[in-house]
């Protein structure tokens, strides 16, 4: 899934992780974009190859994460990120009738929920072993299962854009995803502008949303990795109301004029920021 996984558990037997690691590879070779043997890549070509029941309720999952985000979650968009060249590095902008074209397409892309999923498809693992308690990081997502060894909240960072120490810490406890989407985790730039990977279906340029990150606190993986980029496409403002008209996850956004914003339901340390209420 082009990044790097850390897999932390407690307890369990020394296959656990051996067994975590072939689900992890299934699911990518299953769901690659760029795998053109996988799974993905021959519905993008039209094929009809059969599904497993998970296969089949995974892309149903995403066209109703879709649906209820009001197509800002879009998992159809892979003819764009191609268009813009986020596969393998070299990007360049696109010219408008590129766009066009790419938007038409409906070519699925599972990158902006799989590693969700994923966390979450790992955690069920966990349940029918002795694991009690795991913290699984997958690039920026991060699925906690059972709590800590101490009793103790996990405390997971708000990634810096800029690097270096996290801007904030998220106490969570028990089983949750922490997924976050931001600018600055995947990005060219061309004439000094800087563009990045999280795409406006409707302009099919980068999200130009006003927000650096959003990471989104929820029972599911899935629906945690989907609201993440969804809400980073929405922006502040709209994403905070989809909240209050949803509930069921919390959130923390970083504006670009580097201001934090948290949903009432959760406790951010080390730092200042502004509570959404509803
Ligand atoms: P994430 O890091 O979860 O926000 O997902 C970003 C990835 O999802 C991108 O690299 C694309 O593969 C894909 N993507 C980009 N824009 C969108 C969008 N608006 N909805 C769904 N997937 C997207
Ligand atoms: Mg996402």
């Amino acid at each position: 899934m082009d990044t790097v996984m850390d897999l932390t558990v407690w307890g369990g037997e020394p296959e656990t992780l051996g067994e975590l690691e072939e689900l992890l590879t299934d699911l990518e070779k299953t769901w690659s974009v760029t795998d053109r043997d996988s799974l993905l890549s021959r519905l993008n070509r039209g094929e009809t190859p059969a599904l497993t029941d998970e296969q089949r309720a995974l892309l149903e999952q995403a066209q109703a994460l879709s649906d209820w985000t009001g197509g800002a979650f879009d998992p159809r968009l892979h003819a764009l990120s191609l268009a813009w060249g986020f596969y393998g590095g070299g990007g360049h902008v696109p010219t408008q009738a590129e766009i066009d074209r790419a938007l038409s397409e409906r070519q699925w892309d599972m990158g902006g929920m799989l590693k969700g999923y994923a966390g979450a498809a790992c955690a069920r693992l966990l349940e029918k072993t002795s694991v009690r308690r795991a913290m699984l990081v997958l690039g920026g997502n991060v699925q906690t299962y059972g709590s800590k060894p101490d009793g103790a909240a996990w405390q997971i960072g708000i990634q810096d854009p800029a690097g270096g120490d996290p801007i904030a810490l998220l106490e969570v406890t028990g089983t949750r995803a922490v997924v976050t989407s931001g600018d600055y985790q995947r990005y060219f730039e061309e004439n000094g502008v800087r563009y990045h990977h999280i795409l406006d279906p409707v302009t099919g340029y980068p999200s130009d949303s006003g927000l650096r990150s959003v990471t989104v606190v929820c029972a599911d993986g899935a629906t945690a990795d989907a609201l993440s980029t969804a809400l980073f496409v929405m922006g502040l403002e709209k994403g905070s109301q989809f909240w209050r008209d949803s509930g069921d996850f919390e959130a923390v956004f970083l504006t670009a004029d580097g201001r934090l914003f948290a949903t009432s339901g959760l406790t951010l340390t080390g730092c200042d920021y502004e509570v959404i209420s509803r």
